[in-house]
């Protein structure tokens, strides 16, 4: 089915639009890198105005394969695809997110957990600090803390990931124009039960920061003028947003309402833009081994990555790189010797693992009750006592779940394979061919004639 698809968006023009329908393009409006295998050197390169990049943090080919079949059809980015990065870091073969975005923000690579540092503890220049360098507007986006490791590796520099009260700081000297995700702890000082000395959302709004913590808020936040200096904090819960999942029980937005409202706002800049949105919990739930998790928020991921799109579409000078910054849970498409894979069946799972386990009363007596009553499986006599009997009995029913939707897991931590990388808009095939994780943000800066150097 995905192959009669591909070839009807051939043969007619037809291009993914909003909402996921098949919209007609006239041919005489496609730009011209819209054609496929053109060859790198085919004429001058135009010149880049605004790249959004979006990282879906713990992705790879095996998500993308299982979340295909979960969909029923091509994901948006699919069509997009470019080539693969490979992801080791200065001291490991095996990255961690720090290191990996820093790579990715700055085209140098260093040791696992360091935030936009090289080896020696030099500061590195990241695309976004290059970016405003030029004049251009910039923003972050998460549902993680908006000071977690890949949102952070863009406009911060220190030692350890886990300094989030320290990132904020520099985060916010940093004037990024957007700042979307949660996190609120590290901006509230310790007298209100925050972890921070003093109250940073109060100076951020000495500073031009329109403050919004919910959804509604957000989306009345629509006179921000970045020309004007203003910008926009959105800090929507204390800790990490919720995963996909419960969003409808929160008051806290989607991550493609928040990319949608970074794009009004940044877009008005004259000199052009740089985004990053991270889907950051797909990682999480690779480490928890829970394809529910993963398949949701890579959901919610692909939304946002439709607003980017759509945008570039009419825009014509934004490019959109999608690509993430390593693997997650050794993921496989079809387990226990099957010759097939199910993660459909994760549709009608109503909670994450790990809530699912929160429910557990302290003998585990009713495990039978809480599974069954979030997932459409019933369970057996060894089932039931094998989540009962498991040390951890999160992991117990996340693999559960993955036993019965065919999905496997071989970690509980990131691998070491190659990731793909998709790019839509202007000098987009600069991407093509086996990458370094340095090069994405070294092709960034070219298409966008910026220069990107070590600081
Ligand atoms: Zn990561």
């Amino acid at each position: 089915m995905f192959k009669k698809l591909s070839i009807i968006a051939l043969g007619t023009g037809l291009i993914l639009g909003a909402g996921g329908g098949w919209v007609q393009q006239a041919d005489a409006q496609k730009p011209d890198w819209a054609g496929k295998g053109k060859p790198d050197h085919a004429g001058p390169k135009e010149k880049v105005e605004n790249v959004i990049y979006m990282i879906p943090d713990g992705f790879n080919a095996d998500y993308a394969t299982n979340y295909r079949w979960y969909k029923g059809e091509d994901a948006v980015w699919d069509e997009h695809l470019k080539g693969l990065h490979k992801t080791y870091s200065e001291d490991s073969r095996v990255t961690d997110s720090a290191a990996a975005g820093t790579a990715m923000a700055s085209g140098v690579k260093t040791t696992n957990g360091t935030v936009g540092l090289d080896e020696e503890g030099n500061e590195v220049e990241t695309i976004l600090e290059a970016s405003e360098d030029q004049g251009k507007s910039t923003g972050l986006v998460a549902t993680s803390t908006i000071t977690h490791a890949t949102p952070a590796v863009f406009a911060s520099h220190v030692e350890s990931r886990d300094n989030e009260a320290e990132i904020a700081k520099q985060m916010l000297a940093n004037d990024v124009d957007v700042m979307l995700g949660g996190g609120k702890d590290f901006f509230v000082p310790e007298s209100e039960g925050g972890e921070q000395e003093e109250n940073l959302i109060e100076q951020a709004k000495e500073e031009g920061y329109t403050s919004v913590e919910t959804q509604e808020e957000l989306m009345d936040a629509d006179d921000i003028d970045v020309e004007d200096g203003e910008k926009l904090l959105g800090l929507f819960a204390d800790g990490p947003l919720n995963p996909e999942i419960d969003r409808e029980s929160t008051e806290q937005p989607s991550l493609s309402d928040m990319t949608e409202r970074s794009i009004d706002v940044l877009e008005q800049d004259k000199d052009g833009f740089f985004l990053m949105v991270e889907g950051s919990q797909i990682d999480w739930a690779g480490h928890d081994n829970d394809p529910t998790w993963a398949m949701k928020d890579t959901e919610a991921f692909e939304q946002a990555v439709e607003k980017a799109i759509e945008f570039a579409e009419e825009d014509g000078n934004t490019l959109v790189v999608i690509a993430g910054d390593h693997e997650t849970g050794g993921m496989t498409v079809g387990s226990n010797g099957v010759y097939d894979t199910k993660p459909e069946l994760v549709k009608d799972v109503t909670a994450t693992g790990a809530a699912m386990a929160e429910e557990l009363n302290e003998d585990r007596s009713n495990v039978e009750e809480v599974v069954e009553d979030h997932t459409p499986f019933d369970l057996t006599e060894e089932d039931v006592q094998t989540i009962q009997e498991a040390e951890d009995p999160k992991m117990a029913i996340n693999h559960y779940i993955s036993d019965e939707a065919l999905v496997g897991w071989t970690s509980s931590a990131h691998t070491g394979v190659d990731i793909p990388v998709y790019a839509y808009g202007p000098q987009s095939d600069s991407f093509s061919g086996l990458l370094d994780n340095t090069d994405l943000p070294k092709i960034m800066a070219e298409a966008m004639k910026i220069d990107l150097a070590d600081k």
